[in-house]
């Protein structure tokens, strides 16, 4: 269980069969696991000398072996609407993002699972990032661990603080599978945070067949963004879509419904300005839907008003534009939300997420080259990503 080089396991990334598996290694019974289990997620408790109820022989064998540990916070901002993001370092140059929003009958922490991305997204300042790893599942636990414990602190409650968990922070969720099923059963279990499944939503760019896996192995609530209703636009958009066109998309979100804890899935849809704004797309995208009703796809659409950054070189669709789309969907009888911008003060909105990221794969450095191609042509000036704000 420990690792070979004798690191400490970080025990907040083991699930509970995980939890249980090294107790036994430590010859201690299975509902030691549990108790254990309890006072990290639950009590937030770190130190297992605190742990009273646990035998003083067993808190000495873990210190020896495990810890229990959140990668330092390098800054904490506070929009004036409540929202607060978290920059946490995750070591070698990188640093991810972590956005809690409070609403009045919710409180939703948006969580990070690589840092950067090697999709590559147009749209998204952390696909123009590039990537530089996977997180581990202790790294995207610790996320929701912090958070929690942190704003119950902050807040004096003793209950639980956040209701909600959406997989939309930086990264895709997808392509760090092997440690995201496990983050996910954490979030689930009633003995650590007993998140509702309706109420943990991983969010893809389309990694069709790690959605049916996924909904063999941890059914959750999926959102897919969507962001175009053909393939050459789409390939444009979503660079995955060479390999995973719309209609293979389509059809393994219809067969994921089959287990999910919904009966319709949400499609996310970033407005872009003169990109993929136009009624006619509107059209064409009740279009794809209506061929893949009779299959049983359920699903509703979440406009997201693009968040400008100025190396996109892209715009946000006018208010107009994104009303008039959203009213052809609703006709059509698709129910249609927009979303609305929150800590747009200390970009803490969608694709805003910028962290740091040593791009190792160097996939942010060949965008930039194409997107500096692309201005020479246009005899524009390359334009720097924003930096995090402080507020006042
Ligand atoms: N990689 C996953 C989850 C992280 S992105 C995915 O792509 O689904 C979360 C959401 O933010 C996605 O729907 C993504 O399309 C959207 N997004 C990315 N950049 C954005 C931007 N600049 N403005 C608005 N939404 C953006
Ligand atoms: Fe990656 Fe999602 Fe951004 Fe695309 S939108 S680059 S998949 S994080």
């Amino acid at each position: 269980m420990t690792d070979t080089n004798c690191q400490p396991t970080n025990l907040l990334g083991l699930d509970l069969d995980g939890l249980v598996a090294l107790c036994q290694e430590l010859g201690e019974k299975r509902f030691r696991a549990t108790q254990l289990f309890r006072w990290i997620h639950q009590r937030g408790e770190a130190d297992f000398a605190q742990m009273t109820d646990l035998a003083k022989s067993l808190r000495s064998k873990l210190a020896g072996v495990a810890e229990v540990t959140a990668p330092p916070v390098l800054s904490e901002h506070e929009s004036r609407d409540g929202t607060i993001k978290w920059l946490f370092d995750m070591g070698g140059g990188n640093a991810i993002e972590t956005v809690y929003i409070p609403e009045s009958d919710r409180g939703t922490l948006c969580i990070s699972s690589q840092a950067g991305c090697a999709v590559g997204c147009r749209f998204c300042s952390t696909g123009h990032q590039g990537f530089s790893r996977n997180l581990s599942s202790a790294e995207i636990v610790a996320q929701l661990w912090y958070a929690e414990h942190f704003l119950r602190r902050r807040s004096g409650r003793a209950e639980r603080v956040i209701s909600n968990v959406v997989m939309m922070g930086m990264g895709e969720p997808l392509q760090n599978y092997r440690q995201l099923v496990p983050s996910l059963r954490i979030m689930l279990d009633d003995h650590a945070y007993g998140l509702s499944r309706r109420r943990v939503t991983v969010s893809t760019s389309g990694v069709v067949p790690l959605i049916d896996r996924l909904a063999q192995d941890c059914p959750v609530a999926l959102a897919v963004s969507l962001h175009a209703p053909d393939d050459a636009l789409r390939d444009h958009l979503v660079p995955l879509n060479r390999k995973h066109p719309i209609d293979e998309l389509l059809a393994a979100c219809t067969a994921y419904l089959a287990h999910a804890p919904r009966d319709f899935l949400t499609f996310e849809y970033c407005m872009l300005d003169g990109v993929n704004d136009r009624p006619e797309q509107a059209r064409a995208l009740v279009q794809l839907v209506r061929r893949h009703e009779p299959a049983g796809l359920r699903c509703k659409f979440n406009l997201i008003p693009f968040n400008p950054f100025p190396a996109s070189g892209l715009q946000r669709s006018s208010d107009a534009a994104i009303g008039a789309f959203a009213r052809i969907l609703s006709n059509a009888g698709l129910v249609t939300t927009v979303r609305k911008t929150r800590g747009d003060d200390i970009d803490a909105a969608c694709g805003q997420l910028v962290g740091e990221v040593q791009d190792r794969t160097h996939a942010g450095q060949r965008m930039a080259e194409r997107r500096a191609a692309m201005q020479h042509h246009r005899g524009g000036a390359a334009r720097r990503a924003p930096k995090i704000r402080m507020i006042p």
